[in-house]
């Protein structure tokens, strides 16, 4: 190919919505390496709930936590869902003999006997889920204070461990029992993943109504402090219509960052891996990294804003 012809082509590639996303890309990578992060005076628990099941609150849940790691947070995801896939995902071994957070919730055992450390990043910790705790919803109904039994291991173990974790965040299984009652109950916060899609909001307020329930009843410092947008495709005129009509509903607690549909993400589990680790600049890797650092500074803000 004459040089000409090839700067032409070049020069035709640089005019591409493609070429435009990866520049776009490589800025927003550079923006991240220079970010300074302001991490919580006091422990924040964020329990990621959407009855709505594949939503990404697992993919959420994983990423989030590594991206917070990665800039210096120490974080603990505790796995309340039997199907253990945030275990999956840091690399935590949750097979049935592994002590579990079942054996926390129905058997009183502390949460520091439980707590593995991800291979990805020491600042990375779990509490794993395994199979047991399918059971543990029934077992629960006939156990004393079986709303409140997360929140008190959870108390023990903060005040004990010589490490506070900076965020604590709690991965539910897409239902309204006693698990997620649990999540509720132990946490400050709510974060909703909301997928792009058809029906996005289909249950919303059923899960809202819930958060109602459990602030008047059980803890009334639980609020929804957060939404992330997750599987965005740029693509469609839905995922655009889809997000802004949560924005229009829920102007304060959706993320400015989006997490866009990427096949990186869905990948990365099936290594045992977090995206930030699997692949920390590709598109998906650093959306989450930019919610890490959006929902540290929203929190140091609201901190800000509480002193003054
Ligand atoms: P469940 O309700 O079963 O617990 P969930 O809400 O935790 O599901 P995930 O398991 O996180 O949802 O995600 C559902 C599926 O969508 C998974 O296969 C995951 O790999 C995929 N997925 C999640 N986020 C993305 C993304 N941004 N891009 C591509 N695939 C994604
Ligand atoms: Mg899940």
């Amino acid at each position: 190919m004459k040089h000409s012809e090839e700067s032409a082509l070049t020069a035709s590639f640089a005019d591409t919505p493609l070429a435009r996303e990866l520049a776009d890309l490589s800025a927003r990578r550079r923006a991240l390496e220079a970010v300074s992060v302001t991490l919580p005076a006091q422990t924040r628990t964020i329990t990621v709930s959407n009855q709505k099941g594949g939503v990404g609150k697992t993919t959420s849940t994983v990423n989030l936590a590594a991206a917070l790691a990665s800039v210096g947070a120490r974080v603990l995801v505790i796995d309340l869902d039997p199907q253990g896939n945030a275990s999956t995902a840091l690399g935590v071994p949750h097979s049935a003999d592994v002590q579990s957070i079942y054996d926390v919730l129905i058997d009183d055992l502390p949460l520091a006997d439980i707590v593995q450390v991800s291979p990805e990043s020491p600042k990375l910790l779990c509490a794993p889920s395994t199979i047991h705790l399918a059971g543990a919803e029934i077992e629960l109904v006939s156990q004393v204070a079986r709303e409140h039994r997360l929140r008190r291991a959870l108390e023990a173990y903060l005040a004990s461990t010589p490490e506070r974790p900076d965020v604590v965040l709690i991965d539910c299984p897409p239902s309204l029992g006693l698990l997620t009652i649990n999540a509720f109950t132990a946490a400050t916060e709510v974060l909703i993943p909301i997928q792009c899609e058809y029906y996005a909001l289909e249950g919303l307020s059923q899960l809202l109504g819930s958060v109602q329930m459990i602030c008047k009843h059980l803890n009334p410092d639980l609020r929804v402090s957060t939404i992330l947008l997750t599987m965005y495709d740029a693509r469609t005129r839905l995922a655009q219509q889809v997000a802004d009509e949560v924005r229009d509903h829920f102007r304060d607690e959706v993320l400015r960052t989006v997490i866009p549909r990427s096949v990186r993400v869905s990948e990365a589990p099936s290594f045992g891996q977090t995206v930030i680790a699997y692949d920390g600049g590709s598109a998906g890797a650093v959306a989450y990294r930019e919610a890490a650092v959006e929902m540290l500074a929203r929190g140091a803000a609201a901190e800000n804003g509480k002193e003054s």
